[in-house]
């Protein structure tokens, strides 16, 4: 029997002048629940459990116009986590609704949930998708993950299948992926996707470290250092010279 009652979403936070994911000034909603146990992790507290806001996708895109006028051309929302697309029908009837509005929604997701009809409508919708590609291989996402990486190579087929904005994004940690042969490896999958308008790497850092301590969570990666910044931009120059210049690349507009 179908419920009268409005779907509500389960949010971790919401931030409204957020800059680092996706173009321009955004607003950015965490979404809770998480399919993987990432062992870099830095927001824990996204895996599971409730939120500190229940609102129907009316109430939250009711808050967000408020700040529509500082998004410019290029900003907008970026609907993140923990994982969105474990809500996608709450983050599709969100999208929907801000579209209405003329406001542009970008996805922020680690792509490790099956290809249900309502996250590839979801994937559909959204202007633009950030993917992260965490290891080039089903073994890496096993063993530092906890998942598999066959959700994440479906996802981007389909979104490459749609001809979609998509930029990838990888954690670089010292001493398990942080080689130029691993680097090669990745490139690898990114050259597979014309889809891919930017493949960025993120350094690790320890600034996570905190919240395990609270949570009372085991740290996988406790005594691993911080990626230093000079390392990282090796690193970046060298997969960009892997991959070519794909800054001309967006499909859609963003
Ligand atoms: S996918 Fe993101 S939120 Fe989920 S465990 Fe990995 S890093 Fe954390």
């Amino acid at each position: 029997m179908q419920s009268d009652m409005p779907r509500r979403g389960n949010i971790h936070s919401v931030e409204s002048l957020a800059a680092l994911d996706g173009k321009g000034i955004r607003y950015e909603v965490f979404f809770m629940g998480c399919p993987f146990r990432c062992a870099y992790c830095h927001n824990p507290d996204t895996w599971a459990g409730e939120g500190t806001m229940h609102p129907t996708a009316e109430e939250l895109v009711a808050k967000i116009v408020r700040y529509k006028p500082y998004f410019g051309k290029d900003g907008g929302v970026t609907l993140s986590g923990g994982e969105v697309l474990v809500q996608s029908e709450f983050a599709l009837e969100l999208t929907r609704l801000l579209h209405e509005k003329g406001v542009n929604v970008a996805l922020d997701t680690s792509g490790g949930v099956p290809l249900t009809n309502s996250v590839k409508s979801l994937l559909a919708e959204a202007d633009m998708t950030i993917l992260d590609l965490k290891f080039y291989d089903d073994d890496g996402y096993r063993r530092y993950c906890r998942g598999g990486i066959e959700n994440v190579l479906a996802t981007l087929d389909f979104l490459q299948s749609r001809g979609a904005c998509v930029w990838l994004r990888t954690v670089v940690v010292p001493g398990i992926n942080d080689s130029e042969k691993e680097i090669e490896k990745y490139a690898d999958i990114v050259r597979r996707y014309d889809c891919v308008s930017r493949w960025q790497l993120l350094a690790f850092h320890t600034m996570g470290f905190a919240k395990y301590d609270k949570l009372g969570i085991a740290n996988p990666l406790a005594g691993t250092p911080a990626l230093p910044k000079d390392r990282l931009a090796q690193l970046q120059d060298y997969a960009d010279s892997l991959i070519g210049d794909r800054y001309g690349k967006e499909t859609k507009s963003l």
